[in-house]
């Protein structure tokens, strides 16, 4: 026996399988949006052992429909709530069909020119859309935990006096610590580069916030004195635009004129929030962010773009090549000086052809497009955090500059302990039943629900239906949706400072 499934077979099942995404994609409230089912329980209804002769394809899909399908959180629900909200749009789905079938491993420009061609162009259209200026190396990789991780590796390969590509850290007596300083409201991805790169979680400095959870630039230059006092090397910063439980926006100007000052390599993880600077007039949420060294954000996240797609933006590609470039003999090619090869800038070799999505995506809605969108779910999360803030009952408890909503039943008279329980319990009830998913964070220790606005589909409809879940499950009141959309921007910088 050799060979693929019959054409025959492709084109039947393909458009199966078409038909089932439109389908989905029209209808995705039949399913729960967080799965039901047990821990244990698609296994166990799976065959233990492989099958030793193939299966007819139509068998096959008719068992994920049933098998595989309970088991699946439906993230690309518009009731999801939950993290950061995300999307695959009918463009992005597309391309990662044509992407499976071409199979391109985008690792040398010769492997395949159209992919490290597109890559670059896709990364430099979203540069420009993110009003970034000329000077930006971009590269795709999986998630922002890597671009981060690229980043910091960057960082430490433009201090050449170490050689720790080549002498490696360990016993040696001769290297410093290095530090690296994030805020206190940092993605966890920042310690797990700095675990990864053997700099050590002790050795990233966490700064503290002010009131509306922004990392603190006096505090940040204390820390820094403080190290070098102690003969540390301050090695790198890595500010938040969008941090993952509140979305502050970490105040990158002041920020990177510190890092100027005490060469440090200043990091923007923009992971979610970053990607808002494509709308004109909320582009200030990246001021700063030209001036820093490298800069992450996530189609994935907030670009309607099929996971996974990070964008890494470095300023000095050179240095990240001279930390991770190594071309063994049967990759050599004629032209590899004067073209890119994308495996020279990261750990992996084969890389996905993730630009195909990106671009098709950008075309497919274009930049007005996709900044309408944008601005639609940050009207949503404003219309949602209005109604909170509006009910006697309820609180907002950080401001609102993106799309996510930091709120907590909070009944006068109620006390800490007693509101953090019925939060755990109003979330528990509201996700069980089906319809709307949500997550949660803690704020100085306070149990806190998240309501984050991000999938392409998510109307009104599906915010109210939000506030009238939970308000059910709270057993409370409050004000109406319907109620006008009101500019709780002021308001909600109040309500943060508790
Ligand atoms: N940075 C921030 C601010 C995030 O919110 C997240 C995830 O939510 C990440 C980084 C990690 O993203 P990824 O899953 O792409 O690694």
């Amino acid at each position: 026996m050799s060979g693929d499934l019959s054409r025959d077979e492709l084109v039947e099942q393909g458009r199966a399988v078409v038909d089932w995404i439109a389908e989905y994609l029209d209808h995705p409230e039949r399913y729960p949006v967080l799965s039901r089912v047990r821990p244990g329980e698609i296994r166990a209804s799976l065959p233990a052992s492989p099958p030793r002769e193939g299966e007819p394809l139509e068998r096959i899909l008719a068992d994920f429909e049933t098998k595989i399908i309970p088991g699946i959180t439906h993230w690309n629900h518009p009731a999801f709530f939950g993290y950061f909200a995300t999307s695959a749009s009918v463009p992005g789905i597309l391309a990662e069909m044509l992407v499976a079938t071409l199979d391109v491993k985008a690792m040398l420009w010769k492997t395949s020119p159209a992919a490290t061609e597109l890559e670059e162009v896709a990364t430099d259209w979203l540069r420009q859309m993110l009003g970034l200026g000329d000077g930006w190396f971009g590269i795709t990789t999986d998630t922002a935990s890597i671009s981060s991780m690229l980043a910091l590796a960057a960082a430490r390969e433009a201090r050449p006096e170490l050689a720790i590509r080549e002498r490696g850290m360990a016993g040696r007596g001769d290297l410093p610590r290095l530090r690296v300083y994030s805020s206190e409201h940092a993605h966890s991805s920042v310690d797990k580069a700095a675990m990864a790169l053997g700099i050590g979680l002790e050795n990233v400095v966490k700064i503290g916030a002010d009131a509306e959870y922004r990392m603190r630039p006096d505090v940040l230059a204390a820390a820094i004195a403080a190290d070098r006092a102690f003969g540390y090397l301050p090695l790198a910063c890595v500010a938040t635009v969008g941090t993952t439980s509140t979305s502050s926006i970490d105040p990158v100007p002041a920020i990177g004129e510190i890092c100027r000052r005490e060469d440090v390599w200043l990091h923007v993880d923009g992971a979610y929030g970053g990607m808002l600077a494509i709308v004109p007039e909320f582009r200030a949420v990246l001021d700063g962010a030209d001036g820093a060294d490298s800069l992450v954000v996530n189609p994935h996240k907030w670009l309607f773009t099929p996971f996974d797609c990070s964008a890494f933006f470095i300023k000095r590609p050179d240095v990240l090549k001279r930390a991770f470039s190594l071309v063994p003999e049967f990759l050599v090619t004629r032209e590899q000086d004067e073209v890119v090869n994308y495996m020279d800038y990261g750990v992996q070799l084969g890389r996905r052809f993730r630009a195909l999505k990106l671009w098709m995506v950008i075309r497919a809605f274009g930049t007005d497009g996709l900044a309408d969108r944008l601005r639609t779910h940050c009207a949503l999360a404003q219309q949602f955090a209005a109604w909170v803030g509006s009910s006697a009952e309820w609180e907002l408890v950080a401001p609102v500059p993106f799309s996510l909503v930091c709120f907590r039943y909070a009944p006068p008279g109620m006390s800490d302990l007693e509101c953090d329980a019925r939060n755990e319990a109003i979330m528990h009830t509201v996700n069980a039943g089906g319809d709307v998913f949500l997550s949660h964070t803690k704020l100085h220790g306070r149990f806190t629900l998240r309501l984050a606005v991000g999938n392409i589909r998510t109307e009104a409809r599906h915010v109210a239906l939000a506030w009238e879940r939970l308000r059910d499950a709270a057993g409370s009141g409050g004000a109406a949706p319907g109620s006008g959309m009101g500019n709780i921007a002021a308001e909600s910088t109040e309500t943060a400072t508790e």
